[in-house]
């Protein structure tokens, strides 16, 4: 069944337009958050060319404002490059293929000799949501993955480290969360705290401000937001707090991997421009760096030019007015709005998740441990013989589509 469009397109249009419009002015206007330009620290033969930097909320840290998202990639050659041209920030989770990517990440660092020149980000996820969890619970676990996550990265501190995915409020208020980041930075196993958003970003970030506990937020930002203003006003908000802001999925998840199917890299060719969505992210002040997710060479080179400047092409400016909000239309953004409308309770934001893990990043073991994490009695197989999906997203994220993408991966058709 083909799902109905009703998102508001001219709305969508005029807020990526403004964004287009206003954003390099925003940016020039801040003082706390000005870019900041310092040589690049290339090799020899390297051009000698400038990267922006900006300060990392209150924590004394300052960074490019592109980083490396080390989840899709076990490659150590590409993190070891990526520092050869100027990155100096590398994002990587406890869960991300269950420890390996910790231990392939400190493997290049430790080689690199340069362990005091980069900061390390990774994430402890409980095994299930906070509320589920008691207060020692949840403390112990969290407490042994740092230190495993310690062990894997071959370090004895963790610059940057986030309870991993956290819904509202009460996520961020659960006392063995708060114990343990507490416990963690006292002994400086963690120089800096925070807490890693997908969902209820808004709610969050608001938190976050008011309790002035966490530090840094690496919250999901991309064009898709243009319209969003609460989401807006809260980065805004918590960044005048001086929480550390960190964008991930901001290429809009659905790049052109050459791990799509043939028929999605189709249906893609020629309409993503990764520079001009990941220009529009930095072009907000409130953001002090983006952690793109690549997995190749040219797609490293692609994202940090970025970092050189964050002025639109002509080109990069057309692709965002016009194409852009197609993309924007279509990626979820975890609003949940949908789930009521499903008679069997599925879990459908988590699903899109899923398709965005096993589709665009081609990570099918994060697609995977998702999936595990969805409650069996709301997961892909309560829909299976549903029949039509009548389940309609106001932003036009084709869930019928999508959900039919993830019957055929895990093989339930
Ligand atoms: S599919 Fe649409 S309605 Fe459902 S969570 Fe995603 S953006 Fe919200
Ligand atoms: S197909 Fe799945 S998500 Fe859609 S209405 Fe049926 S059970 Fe719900």
């Amino acid at each position: 069944m083909s799902q109905g469009i009703s998102v508001d397109r001219r709305s969508v249009l005029r807020a990526v337009l403004s964004g287009v419009a206003i954003s390099p002015i925003v940016c020039h206007r801040s003082g706390a958050l000005a870019d900041e330009k310092a040589p690049a620290s290339g090799g020899a033969d390297e051009p000698k060319r400038t990267i922006l930097r900006r300060p990392l909320g209150k924590t004394g840290i300052e960074l490019p404002v592109v980083s490396m998202g080390c989840m899709n990639s076990f490659d150590a050659a590409l993190v070891k490059r990526s520092y050869e041209i100027g990155m100096r920030h590398f994002d990587t989770a406890a869960g991300y293929g269950d420890g390996r990517n910790e231990e392939m990440l400190g493997q290049a660092i430790q080689e690199l000799d340069a362990r005091d020149q980069v900061v390390i980000a990774t994430k402890v996820h409980l095994p299930r949501r906070p509320a589920e969890m008691e207060t020692e619970e949840a403390r112990r676990f969290f407490l042994t993955t740092a230190d495993e996550s310690l062990r894997r990265l071959r370090t004895d501190y963790i610059d940057l480290l986030y309870a991993h995915s956290m819904y509202g409020a009460a996520d961020l208020q659960h006392p063995g969360i708060l114990a343990a980041l507490r416990e963690l930075k006292e002994s400086k196993k963690v120089r800096h705290i925070g807490f890693s958003t997908h969902r209820g970003m808004a709610e969050c970030l608001a938190e976050a401000a008011r309790m002035g506990f966490y530090e840094v937020v690496l919250t999901t930002f991309n064009v898709a937001f243009a319209d969003d203003g609460a989401m807006l006003g809260a980065l805004t908000r918590a960044a005048s707090a001086g929480i550390g802001l960190v964008a991930m999925k901001t290429q809009c998840s659905y790049r052109s991997r050459r791990s799509f199917p043939p028929d999605v890299r189709e249906r893609l060719r020629g309409q993503l421009m990764q520079t001009a969505l990941l220009k529009w992210v930095l072009n907000n002040p409130a953001i002090t760096t983006a952690v793109p997710g690549y997995t190749d060479f040219a797609q490293m080179e692609e994202d940090f030019s970025v970092a050189h400047g964050l002025e639109y092409t002509e080109e990069e400016r057309e692709f965002l007015v016009r194409r852009g909000v197609r993309h924007a239309a279509a990626f979820c953004v975890q609003c949940g709005k949908c789930e009521s409308a499903c008679p069997r309770g599925v879990a459908i934001p988590e699903l899109m998740r899923v398709h965005m893990y096993v589709m665009a990043y081609g990570n099918e073991r994060h697609a995977q441990a998702t999936l595990d994490r969805i409650p069996k009695d709301r997961g892909l197989s309560r829909c299976v013989d549903c029949g039509e999906c009548r389940v309609v997203c106001r932003r036009a994220v084709p869930i019928a589509r999508r959900i039919g993408d993830l019957r055929a991966v895990y093989a339930l058709v």
